[in-house]
């Protein structure tokens, strides 16, 4: 390949960025993000950063030795990519023969409601919540979760209401969330599930139920969409984008069906063979580490298997951490620890064999499991 261009200034971009140039690729260079923002890490923007322990220069992705050679273009979104050849909102188009399609996701918006994916996001709901005495999030998920855990650190009354019966229960099952549940209760949140939230306004939430609950600041957390938007009106024969609208779908090696076009990180959808279908994983680490993978079937280089979708979550200063992938019916044991304490594991099984685990300040005994699930998983 004599160049490429990745789409999407982001965790996965820069991954791709240094896992090309490490791999051997010595052609041009270019990354284009939509953000005017060099590449930063998003996990702390619902964490440290909004409780005050990190600052902007702590969010940086890019590394003091990364030498990639490349060519950044910012602030200027990509608006379509037909074969070879990408084009920009400023109208500038980018000829390459390679590209990585990295263009993450977006928070779902809920109106009346703010969102946080964003550093400028992120800039805002800091500094609302060093004056704020109430916060309402409507969504019980990562994001929710931990946004509602910061605001507890900083001492603001928290309310989350989670229209499924228990908060994660997607993830983690209903009795995982109900222990997570807990968790938010032990450490004063009001937690209202079964119930939706119809509307937001500067009264508050108008919940399902008839209920109105006032507050100073409403934050939605109700899932992302994957960036593919600017695809749509592209004339590329083979790029997959999934029916449900839920991203860009991959083969277990990030390629697309289009030549030269490879997707990776929150915005593409690879085939799982562990599920038999297309999954997207919208988690750190599975961005970082697809993106070698990609760049290997840019490359043309043998493809390694992908590793198990993994993610953490930081809550009341607690790990909760979670590999492997759970559905309905799983039956699921706590193995150690107590989850009433808040510590604990447990594994989750299929037919008997052991296809998840999940630990609460469990790190060590966790990273045993992942590594015997990744290795043996169905003998477990
Ligand atoms: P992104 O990080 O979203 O980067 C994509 C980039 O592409 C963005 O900069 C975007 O502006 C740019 N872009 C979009 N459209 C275009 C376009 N048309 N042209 C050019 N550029 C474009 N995961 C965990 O495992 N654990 C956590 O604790 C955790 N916490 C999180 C907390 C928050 C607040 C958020 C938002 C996410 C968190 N995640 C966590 C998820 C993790 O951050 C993501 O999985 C990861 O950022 C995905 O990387 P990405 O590069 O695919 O997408």
């Amino acid at each position: 390949l004599g160049s490429v261009v990745v789409v999407g200034a982001g965790l996965a971009g820069l991954s791709a960025a240094r896992a090309l140039r490490g791999q051997g690729f010595t052609g041009r260079l270019t990354v284009v993000g939509a953000e005017p923002h060099r590449p930063y890490d998003r996990p702390p923007l619902s964490k440290e950063f909004l409780t005050g322990t990190a600052e902007e220069p702590d969010l940086a992705l890019e590394r003091p030795d990364d030498d990639l050679g490349a060519t950044w273009i910012l602030g200027d979104p990509a608006v379509r990519l037909d074969a070879g050849r990408l084009e920009l909102h400023s109208g500038q188009t980018l000829a390459a023969d390679g590209f990585v399609i990295a263009t993450g996701a977006s928070a779902r918006p809920f109106p009346g409601a703010v969102t946080l994916r964003s550093l400028d996001d992120a800039r805002w709901l800091r500094h609302r919540l060093r004056t704020a005495r109430s916060l309402l999030v409507v969504g019980a998920g990562f994001i929710g979760a931990e946004v509602a855990s910061a605001a507890r650190t900083l001492g603001l009354d928290v309310t989350v209401v989670e229209a499924a019966p228990a908060p994660l229960a997607g993830p983690l099952g209903a009795e995982m969330g109900a222990v997570v549940a807990g968790l938010h209760a032990a450490h004063g949140v009001r937690m209202i599930c079964g119930v939706g939230v119809d509307r937001v306004d500067d009264g508050g939430a108008h919940l399902a139920d008839g209920r109105v609950l006032p507050a100073d600041v409403v934050v939605a957390g109700i899932g992302a969409r994957p960036e593919t938007g600017w695809l749509a009106g592209s004339d590329l024969t083979g790029l997959g984008l999934t029916d449900r609208g839920d991203g860009i779908e991959c083969g277990p090696d990030g390629g697309t069906g289009v030549p030269g076009v490879v997707a990776v990180g929150d915005c593409a959808a690879w085939f799982e063979p562990r599920l038999g279908r297309h999954l997207r994983v919208e988690h750190w680490t599975a961005a970082g580490e697809r993106a070698a993978i990609a760049a290997r079937t840019l490359l043309g280089l043998a493809p390694k298997p992908a590793r198990l979708p993994y993610f953490w979550s930081d809550q009341y200063g607690l790990r909760i951490q979670f590999a492997g992938h759970t559905v309905d019916g799983d039956e699921v044991t706590v193995e150690e620890g107590a989850p009433q304490q808040h510590r604990f594991l447990a594994v989750y099984r299929r037919d008997g064999a052991a296809v998840a685990a999940l630990a609460v300040d469990m790190v060590g005994p966790f990273s045993r499991w992942r590594r015997q699930l990744e290795t043996k998983g169905s003998s477990t």
